[in-house]
């Protein structure tokens, strides 16, 4: 078998302060970069462009790199980590965002090593999409490029952000970010737009709800999620799907829609080992044959 591609990733890295019904945790490791490539490293070789401040946990690097993270992008600086304190008291699927500190994040211009320029899948995390556009400016002819937002920058960045949608293949949002960024509240039609605004697939992520796909070619296919009974804390539900997602298109070599059906599923498993523990306890290390057998409960779940 062809090896799979590899995966630059941009995004945050973080501590995090969360509360959930299930308890609370102070000083998590987080950020969508983080999530996304523990996450992804199952599939493929990944790389990550980031920054974190001198209190990021070394015990998290060595994860990182047991993973065969690509850390060469990641810059340690002075200051301090960049900081999310969030709650999910009020809504299990949707974080409600207490305070953010930028801290070494404010200054961020990622800067990809020679090494990560070839990368032929690239995946941008929720950051500004000024950033956004700037990474896709280092790469040098990527097969496949992803991308995630958030209603910050629906909000603030709108013309930029339309310009990097106009550079994807698929943007990964959640419900209501989708119904922002369409002004449609009906999904399907919030997707028709978000299509029409560049990229070739709109993946809508619904929380426990699951996830939808709509492609250019008018597939449609809606993904449960797995129906947990305890979930601990949904941070980096989203990133880890999108790990998950992109992850096994990457294994694949292949960008059809059957792959993209498929690739939902990996998110859907992925998501699932997440918000079963509080921060990366979830897909710190996964057993494969427990991957396995949870894409066959999924398979299992959908088939009539
Ligand atoms: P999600 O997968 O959407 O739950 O992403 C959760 C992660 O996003 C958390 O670990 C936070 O540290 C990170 N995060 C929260 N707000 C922001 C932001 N404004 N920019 C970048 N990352 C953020």
């Amino acid at each position: 078998m062809a090896s799979p591609l590899d995966i630059c990733v941009v995004g945050s890295v973080a501590l995090d302060d969360v509360e959930t019904p299930a308890g609370k945790a102070d000083n998590a490791v987080g950020g969508a970069a983080v999530y996304f490539s523990l996450s992804a490293s199952y599939f493929t070789k990944v790389r990550l462009v980031g920054v974190a401040g001198r209190d990021f946990p070394r015990q998290t690097i060595a994860l990182l790199r047991k993973r065969k993270v690509d850390l060469e992008g990641l810059d340690i600086t002075s200051g301090s980590t960049f900081r999310w304190r969030g709650s999910y008291l009020k809504d299990l699927n949707q974080a409600e965002t207490l305070q953010t500190e930028l801290n070494v994040f404010e200054t961020f211009q990622p800067k990809l090593p020679e090494s990560y320029r070839d990368a032929k899948i690239v995946f941008l995390a929720n950051i500004n999409p000024e950033l956004q556009l700037d990474v896709l400016r280092q790469v040098r002819s990527p097969r496949f490029v992803a991308m995630d937002t958030m209603n910050l920058w629906i909000d603030i960045a709108r013309p930029t952000l339309e310009k990097a949608l106009k550079k994807v293949d698929l943007i990964c949002i959640n419900e209501g970010e989708a119904r922002q960024l369409s002004g449609e509240s009906q999904l399907p039609l919030a997707a028709q737009r978000i299509l029409k605004m560049g990229p070739g697939a709109v993946v809508i992520k619904r929380g426990e709800y699951g996830a939808n796909l709509f492609t250019k070619d008018r597939t449609f296919f809606a993904q449960p999620a797995y129906p947990l009974e305890i979930v601990r804390d949904p941070t980096g539900a989203g990133d880890s799907f999108a790990g998950g997602l992109i992850g096994s298109l990457a294994k694949e070599r292949s960008f059809s829609d059957a792959a993209l059906k498929r690739a939902l599923v990996w998110g859907s498993v992925m998501g699932s080992f997440v918000v079963e523990q509080f921060s990366i306890g979830g897909t710190a290390r996964i057993p494969p044959a427990k991957l396995r057998r949870r894409f066959a409960d999924f398979a299992r779940f959908t088939r009539l």
